[in-house]
């Protein structure tokens, strides 16, 4: 039998509720031709999730659309063998079909994951969309140089713990930005940035300013509102800012996208100090930069270079529950379901 947790209703204003979500339980499907039936091991939890919810691109009914690593159980696709390991997208459930006719989304192609390379639930985290996300952004994006300050929010994040070890290592000073103190401390004492301030903090603003007495090069953005609010007064002249997200404005801006809630936010400021505001899809760069990203990062992690935190939540039953926390700050890394121990 399969599970499924199926999007229940189009999500109303606000932050996900169990009323969003059905648990289902369903026969598992049969493979077709050219398909293969793969049993998910782990589920990636993201923000972008909420925006597809949010915005109509899942219909209720479906089954909730999430990245996973998977293993084959059973082949009718010439490429793939049971046993075989992948990083596909099952979404929120236990079993499901990849190949001929199954959507990948155009650029989340299937691929075959070599389990003695690197941990398989780092392909959806630090080897996968999210560290081609940090990569794409910090380096491909804003490109920072020896001596700049970097600012990252949601520092200790999935994202944002690479993207700013990246700028660490392309020779930045690196400031990040995060919620509870454990986070604020990972970043500084095993991340290795110079420094880390909380946005919890009442005196956030002047402890940010404190933090860059240089003021701020590149500001790879993950969070928007309040905290980009506190950012935007220390951009130096021709600061780059890398468009990576906006958390806090997912749950409600009034109708409005949090995209152009946030440009308005920051425009005056953008054309006094000639900002280059440079938004990002990670799809963009799959074509053309997965394959250098996957061989250098892959060159960091065993020269630990890099190091990287996931939070795995145990069971598919909790995956509502896990992602409503992770919107709000309640994960400490990247955040994972193991649906079956692999
Ligand atoms: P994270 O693991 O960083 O988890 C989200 C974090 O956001 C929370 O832990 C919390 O950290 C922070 N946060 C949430 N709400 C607020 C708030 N109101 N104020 C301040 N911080 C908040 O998630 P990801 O690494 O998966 O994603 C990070 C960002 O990157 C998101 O905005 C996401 O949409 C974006 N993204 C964009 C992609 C692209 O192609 N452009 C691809 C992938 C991700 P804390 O407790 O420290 O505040």
């Amino acid at each position: 039998m399969n599970q499924q947790w199926r999007l229940a209703r189009p999500p109303p204003a606000g932050w996900p509720t169990d009323g969003d979500f059905e648990w289902i339980q369903a026969s598992a499907p049969e493979p077709g031709p050219g398909q293969c039936l793969t049993e998910t091991l782990y589920l990636s939890l993201d923000p972008y999730q909420w925006g597809r919810r949010r915005n109509g691109a899942e219909q209720p009914g479906s089954v909730c659309h999430g990245r996973t690593v998977s293993r084959v159980l059973q082949s009718r696709h010439p490429d793939y063998q049971p046993g075989d390991y992948l990083f596909n997208t099952n979404g929120w459930q236990r079993f499901g079909l990849t190949g001929d006719g199954v959507t990948d989304f155009g650029y989340m192609h299937p691929r075959r994951l070599d389990i003695e390379a690197a941990p398989l639930s780092s392909a959806l985290g630090v080897m996968g969309m999210l560290g081609l996300t940090a990569y794409a952004g910090m380096l491909v994006q804003s490109g920072p140089r020896p001596g700049e300050t970097v600012v990252v929010s949601a520092a200790s994040g999935g994202v944002g713990q690479i993207a700013g070890q990246l700028a660490k290592l392309a020779g930045a000073r690196v400031v990040g930005i995060a919620g509870d103190p454990k986070k604020v401390a990972f970043c500084t004492q095993t991340l290795g940035f110079d420094a880390c301030v909380s946005h919890l903090d009442p005196a956030f603003p002047e402890a940010l300013g404190a933090a860059c007495p240089d003021g701020v090069d590149v500001y790879f953005e993950n969070v928007g509102g309040k905290v980009f609010e506190a950012v935007l007064p220390h951009l130096n002249v021709k600061a780059r800012i890398t468009l990576c997200g906006m958390i806090a404005q997912y749950g409600d801006t009034g109708g409005q996208s949090p995209r152009d809630v946030w440009l308005a936010a920051g425009s005056a400021v953008f054309s006094a100090q000639k900002v280059q505001v440079q938004p990002l899809f990670v799809g963009d760069y799959v074509a053309s930069h997965q394959a250098e990203f996957l061989a250098l990062m892959g060159d960091y992690l065993r020269q630990q270079k890099i190091v990287y935190l996931e939070d795995f939540r145990a069971g598919l039953e909790v995956a509502p529950t896990a992602f409503a926390e992770m919107l709000r700050g309640g994960n400490f890394g990247k955040t994972l379901v193991v649906v079956q121990d692999p």
